[in-house]
């Protein structure tokens, strides 16, 4: 399957109207795809996988602003630290801490997002509340990195009410620590192909779409 142009032109629209930022995630998809949806106007992908970020952000416009939205692990920091827009997936110290020191290296400043453990299934990554106030007492001796909010997935089920429950826990941590702030945060990352109503109406800020715009992912062609 090929890029949804059509698609792409009604969920922008909605999205706009209701103030939420678009990423298009384009792991695994080729540059021509990105390129299809950059004529479009779209400026903000995602991606999971550092190698081919890496390659991309080589490739094709400077302008483009890249996501990343993987499990990021702390020796791949350096390769993205250059140019990244926006780290979706900060889930321990140790990986914000890493963060920090490679955006003093490249002399810039990096926007963050921790991402909250809210599905019920283990595998998903992120901090639970203990964590996540951890880190954002520690982030005040971190001057490289910003914090902007929060991101978190929800369980892969097709219990709505499950679902939903989680999106509006996530929500609610994100008005709690922008109450413990004072600065306000910005940005909430949750809601994806499959979900992301839900989680707009739930108080998303910013939703992570990538088979609705790009087809379904054949990870065997990667
Ligand atoms: C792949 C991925 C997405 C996009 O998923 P779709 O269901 O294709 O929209 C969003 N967020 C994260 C973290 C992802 O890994």
């Amino acid at each position: 399957m090929s890029v949804q142009k059509e698609v792409y032109i009604k969920i922008k629209s909605e999205l706009d109207q209701e103030n939420v930022v678009l990423v298009a995630v384009s792991k695994t998809k080729p540059n021509e795809d990105i390129e299809e949806l950059y004529q479009l106007g779209q400026r903000a992908f995602g991606e999971n996988y550092v190698q081919e970020l890496v390659d991309k952000h080589a490739a094709l416009p400077k302008d483009i602003q890249w996501h990343f939205i993987g499990h990021l692990q702390s020796n791949k920091v350096k390769y993205i630290a250059p140019f990244v827009h926006l780290i979706h997936g900060v889930d321990s110290l140790k990986l914000l801490t890493e963060i920090n020191k490679q955006a003093q290296k490249n002399g810039r400043v990096i926007a963050c997002l921790l991402q909250i453990h809210i599905a019920k299934e283990e595998t998903k990554f992120g901090m639970d509340l203990t964590e996540l106030e951890e880190a954002v007492d520690a982030s005040i001796h971190l001057p490289f990195i910003s914090i902007k909010g929060l991101m978190g997935m929800a369980s892969f089920s097709d219990d709505k009410d499950q679902v939903r429950n989680e999106f509006r826990m996530l929500h609610q941590y994100f008005i709690n620590m922008q109450s413990n702030l004072g600065d306000p945060l910005s940005i909430l990352s949750m809601g994806m192909s499959g979900d992301y109503q839900m989680a707009i109406e739930e108080g998303s800020t910013m939703v992570r779409i990538g088979s609705l715009l790009f087809g379904a992912r054949n990870y065997a062609n990667n």
